[in-house]
């Protein structure tokens, strides 16, 4: 048994904002399973601190003149400890945990994070008298990436890992900030926090941690190469001895078809002919044709390029004409959100866009669809592909990262010898998609064939127990003298 201490700016259901927080929330819960002694380390936000029950004040002191607390609670539906880093001056605001309603990054971000490395910091080096000294700090995305830099500075220190959820996000602040936040002299150099001239906080991971991991062995390949290394790839290529890609599970118990709160009618792959049932809930509720005959393709997802909305939005026109109804629930960049709800607002039997972040109708969607669109530009892991598998919805997906570990493309091969859960592009483009959807809707109107591929999907393994196993392997490693 080894003492975890698991680092994140996000963990469900305390608080989302995309696929880390569904990790935070629900790996530190698979490793207590497997007998590691954990603490969750969390920013104490509004929304946090609304959520939690039961809380008891642990410890106290002052980061730039600010005054910190840690409160102790649990992490909702588990036993794992959750220490919250309660600094009302930084983390007490309307508003999401890294920027404010109107999706601007919060000005102080470099310091709000700053505060939190520092206290996790403190905590690996048993200096806030908790009574409890991790072995190993793990680390995630670029909010904790200080920790392993400033911990780097210490001799006796617990091992670190730095996980990258998305090596878009670094991070990077100007070097004033390195100066106002009084980081140690030594992290300013080009084999340490500094990138082009600025701070890059996930350097702090990169550079300094024992381990980095990513959430896909594609992914930590493809982070090697320029095009997916957004300049890191250097650096990572220095470090690939210690880099490696463990495949993120999911949270079975939330995401099951056959238990979904949100579902008036549960399926499971034995009940399969009850899952149309949600198809014609959903068009009801959206007030879209009821047509069963209809493919409904899915999407649920923040906005933004890397989930390939220009190709999406270039294949809309010819989409439309398609038996298929189109259903997208996001929130993100206002240029996509405009375009997105005016090609819906023109064609409303076709296409229904609802902006905005909402649970219930994520798996409402999840469970009325037959096919899913995640035709991502790069994808880490991805986590709605693996909800569409488990929902007997077949993801449409380009082959990389995640998405290129997690689909089986329905060839015929692929077909024939029962492995094939979905449909995979050739290539990143309106043409490739839309050749899919049609290769897709062909296989529709086979029932049987189409039965066999939802089998195919809901059958894969996608629990936490194994990559949980591959995690503490890792912290093994870590711990070893000659690591
Ligand atoms: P990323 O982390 O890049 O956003 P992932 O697929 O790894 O992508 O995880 C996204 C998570 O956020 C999933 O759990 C997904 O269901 C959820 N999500 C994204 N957008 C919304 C939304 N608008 N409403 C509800 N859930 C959403």
């Amino acid at each position: 048994m080894s003492k975890i201490l698991y680092i994140s700016s996000e963990a469900f259901p305390l608080i989302k904002t995309g696929g880390l927080a569904d990790v935070a929330g629900s790996l530190p819960v698979a490793l207590l399973k497997q007998s590691q002694d954990m603490r969750l380390l969390l920013p104490a936000y509004p929304e946090v601190l609304n959520k939690i029950t039961r809380s008891k004040k642990l410890s106290a002191k002052t980061y730039y003149n600010m005054p910190v607390e840690i409160i102790e609670t649990r992490l909702p539906g588990s036993n794992v400890i959750v220490w919250l880093v309660d600094c009302p001056a930084l983390f007490d605001r309307p508003g999401g945990p890294y920027s404010n309603s109107h999706g601007q990054a919060w000005h102080d971000n470099a310091l709000r994070f700053a505060v939190f490395c520092y206290v996790a910091v403190d905590i690996a080096l048993n200096q806030l008298q908790l009574n409890w000294q991790p072995d190993v700090v793990h680390c995630n995305d670029w909010q904790s990436g200080l920790v392993p830099a400033l911990l780097s500075l210490h001799t006796e220190r617990p091992a670190t890992i730095f996980t990258v959820h998305n090596l878009a996000y670094q991070g990077l602040f100007n070097h004033q900030t390195f100066i106002h936040l009084h980081l140690p002299d030594e992290l300013w150099q080009i084999n340490g926090l500094e990138f082009y001239g600025q701070l890059s906080f996930i350097k702090g991971g990169l550079v300094y941690a024992d381990k980095i991991t990513t959430v896909s062995p594609s992914y930590a390949h493809e982070i090697l190469s320029p095009e997916f290394g957004y300049g890191l790839d250097g650096l990572l290529n220095n470090r690939s001895e210690h880099l490696s890609g463990i495949l993120n599970g999911i949270d079975e118990k939330h995401w099951n078809p056959g238990t979904d709160k949100y579902l008036k009618q549960k399926y499971n792959r034995h009940s399969l002919a009850k899952k149309p049932r949600n198809k014609t809930q959903l068009q009801e509720e959206l007030s879209l044709p009821v047509d069963a005959s209809l493919a409904m393709i899915g999407m649920v997802s923040r906005l933004v390029e890397q989930k390939g909305l220009d190709i999406i939005l270039q294949s809309l026109a010819t989409l439309i004409t398609m038996p298929v109804q189109l259903v997208i629930l996001g929130t993100g960049e206002t240029h996509y959100e405009i375009q997105l709800t005016e090609w819906a607002q023109q064609h409303p039997d076709r296409l229904k866009v609802i902006i905005g972040y909402n649970e219930a109708l994520a798996h409402k969607i999840e469970a009325a669809s037959d096919l899913y669109l995640m035709p991502s530009t790069f994808e880490p892991c991805g986590l709605n592909q693996l909800y569409s598998l488990r929902y007997g919805n077949l993801p449409i997906v380009t082959p990389v990262g995640g998405l290129a570990d997690t689909v089986i493309d329905a060839s015929e091969k692929n077909i024939k010898n029962k492995t094939a859960n979905g449909f995979v592009l050739e290539q990143q483009s309106a043409t490739a998609l839309l050749n899919s959807v049609q290769r897709a809707l062909a296989l529709f109107q086979k029932p049987e064939v189409w039965r066999q591929l939802q089998v195919n999907a809901m059958r894969g393994d996608f629990s936490w127990q194994t990559s949980a196993g591959r995690y503490i392997a890792l912290y093994q490693q870590a711990l070893s003298p000659n690591c």
